[in-house]
């Protein structure tokens, strides 16, 4: 992923700007891994190999998400109502 295709995502749910955090990126400066970050609904969602994983809650798959949150440095929180789930950096 590149940044001119960061600058152009949003949020699915609410449409709000991304956040990034960029933790692997190529000398080229493409984005390889990172997590994105809506400061608008505390959704995240993570870059991986490159492609931005913009799905909506119920499509999401836990078990691949959670060792990546891990690897990067946090962990994931159930938020009790709407879906709405939480990081905290460990
Ligand atoms: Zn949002």
């Amino acid at each position: 992923m590149t940044r001119e295709l960061y600058k152009k995502l949003c949020c699915p749910v609410d449409k709000h700007d991304l956040e990034i955090n960029i933790f692997t990126k190529t000398e080229e400066g493409e984005i390889i891994e990172a997590l994105l970050t809506c400061p608008q609904c505390h959704r995240y969602f993570p870059v991986i190999y490159g492609i931005p994983i913009l799905i909506p809650d119920e499509y999401r798959d836990e078990g691949l998400e959670k060792p990546m949150l891990k690897k990067w440095g946090f962990e994931l929180h159930e938020g009790d109502g709407n879906n709405e789930r939480r990081l905290l950096k460990e």
